[in-house]
């Protein structure tokens, strides 16, 4: 499979990587000036979230620490199942630290309002989210998500990290895949 092929299953391509990349320079500029004089503790939720939390980190000019947690809870499908399972738990202790939870796309919200109440239970300084896209959806959700990227309208998309089946995280845009693939 060469790349022209990638680009066959695709149907629209919604973002570039260089759009994509201004968004999350902006994001990291409004954290950067939120968080002075402040640690910083990012968490990526795997494996969505490692193409954004690469692009987002690199666009910070102070440290900042990263960790990882790792929960399922879409399976192979294209919707949320509002189950969530964790995979691989944060190797810190986040109690007293200011954690900046990265997302990679909220839909439903399920999935994040389950993980800011686990962590939220660890008793963290500030908890906060950060998502590279949004869907129409999450604006019913109960949790405020503070740093907002691009929006994308209610349909399954794929690449900067996004997946489906797997397939399709090593895109640098992200696209709709096309209803042929998994229809
Ligand atoms: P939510 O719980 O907000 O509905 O979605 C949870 C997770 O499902 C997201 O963090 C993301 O990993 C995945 N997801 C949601 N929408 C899409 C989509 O359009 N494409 C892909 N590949 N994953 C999605
Ligand atoms: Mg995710
Ligand atoms: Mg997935």
């Amino acid at each position: 499979m060469d790349a022209a092929d990638i680009e066959k299953d695709l149907s629209k391509i919604h973002y570039t990587e260089d759009q994509i990349l201004a968004k999350l320079r902006e994001l990291a500029g409004r954290i950067e000036q939120d968080y002075e004089g402040k640690d910083l503790l990012i968490v990526g939720v795997l494996r969505g979230a490692v193409m954004v939390m690469a692009d987002l980190a690199r666009s910070f000019s102070r440290h900042i620490e990263m960790d990882w947690m790792a929960i399922s809870s879409y399976g192979s499908g294209t919707k949320s199942s509002g189950v969530v399972r964790i995979q691989k738990d944060l190797d810190t202790d986040i109690t007293n630290r200011h954690v900046l939870i990265v997302e990679d796309i909220i839909d439903t919200g399920l999935t994040l309002s389950w993980l800011v109440s686990n962590l939220e239970s660890r008793k963290p300084a500030s908890l906060e989210l950060c998502t590279a896209f949004v869907k129409p959806d999450a604006a019913k959700m109960a949790v405020p998500v503070k740093y907002v990227g691009l929006e994308l309208p209610d349909e399954f998309v794929v690449g900067y990290g996004l997946d489906y089946a797997e397939k399709y995280r090593n895109l640098r845009c992200v696209a709709t895949l096309a209803p042929h693939v998994y229809s």
